[in-house]
């Protein structure tokens, strides 16, 4: 099969398209032609490298798959050749007592597809069968990868940690990105109301055709500014944070009494300095969050079918264009998910 190898951490010249072997599938897993593969900051960081961090290499990379079951393992049921499919991008054991709790972020042995094993940027993937899903018919390939990872992600952040509730208000940073823009469709699912922040125009109305009630251009207004003049002093109920340094100091102070602020990344940095007195006296939280369970993807798969979590494409590319891909997301040039076609 033809696939994406990462062989060595580097530039977009370390991203091979090469002739490799067909997967094998274990027992236990599905082996899926894949026919969507989305692009996360994951892949970017996993070609760059982060020193510490436990990339796997080589590696096929690639979360965010949907395609067609190819072969199941004789011991998988629920499932048959054929079957359209999107896949739950996380691993776990399924049997310790997080997993039991839905709770597999904290699994001890918790993975990525395309991190800690090889990936969606293939011809093939073999894949555990507690990670198949039925892809719902109002979605498209496309759609269904796009759907998958940064959806999940912002999920787990609004509803599961942050425990955002009709009413409230919610500061989404990023509003036109990948994840940005999954947490405003969740946000307004809720009953939310959102100011969404973006650095530019067409990024701002992105925001706005899925939902965003207030709009912060960050490159000509600080957001600190923006907010209150939306929530006055009162202040936001939840941060949708993903930035981390200087733009996580600031968020917190536009949260207000009981205020939760969640994070999932530090693009920008990872130190950062946070009053404690604001904290302890209002009532405050600060919340960590990364990926999410198996039952909430149900979930998420359920709302698809429904259509009310649409994802915002930004692009599909061919496979033999996924350096510009990776382009796009590390200059930061796209509205919503970069799909490639295998
Ligand atoms: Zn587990």
């Amino acid at each position: 099969m033809r696939a994406v190898v990462v062989r060595e951490h580097g530039g977009p010249e370390v991203l091979n398209l090469e002739e490799v072997a067909d997967p094998s599938p274990s027992p236990g897993q599905a082996l899926v032609r894949v026919r969507a593969c989305a692009l996360n900051h994951l892949d970017v960081w996993h070609r760059r490298g982060i020193p510490g961090a436990p990339f796997l290499l080589p590696c096929i990379t690639g979360a965010d798959i949907a395609g067609d079951i190819v072969s199941v393992g004789g011991d998988v049921t629920g499932f048959a050749p054929g079957d359209a499919v999107m896949i739950l991008p996380t691993l776990s054991c399924g049997v310790c007592e997080r997993c039991e709790r839905d709770e597999d972020p904290l699994c001890r042995s918790f993975g990525i597809l395309g991190e800690t094993c090889d990936g969606g940027l293939a011809e093939l993937v073999a894949v555990p069968a507690r990670n198949l899903f039925k892809k719902p018919e109002r979605l498209t390939y496309e759609q269904a990868a796009a759907g998958s990872l940064s959806t999940l992600t912002a999920w787990h952040m609004l509803v599961t940690r942050a425990q955002l509730r009709a009413g409230e208000t919610v500061l989404i940073h990023g509003g036109a990105s990948g994840v940005g823009s999954a947490a405003i469709r969740i946000a307004k699912h809720l009953g939310a109301t959102v100011i969404a922040t973006a650095s530019t125009a067409e990024k701002l109305e992105a925001a706005r055709s899925i939902g965003a009630d207030h709009l912060i251009n960050y490159a000509k207004e600080d957001f600190v500014q923006g907010t209150r003049a939306v929530v006055g002093k009162a202040g936001v109920d939840v941060v949708f944070e993903h930035v981390g340094g200087e733009v996580f100091e600031r968020s917190l102070r536009c949260l207000g009494w009981g205020g939760r602020l969640v994070t999932c990344g530090a693009t920008t940095g990872v130190d950062a300095k946070v009053n404690l007195r604001h904290l302890f006296f209002k009532g405050q939280s600060i919340l960590g969050s990364t990926m999410g369970s198996r039952a909430e993807f149900a979930e998420i798969v359920r709302l698809h079918a429904d259509g009310v979590l649409d994802p915002l494409i930004d692009r599909v590319l061919p496979l033999e264009e996924i350096a510009q891909g990776h382009e796009a997301l590390e200059t930061r040039a796209v509205i919503g998910k970069v799909v490639m076609n295998p």
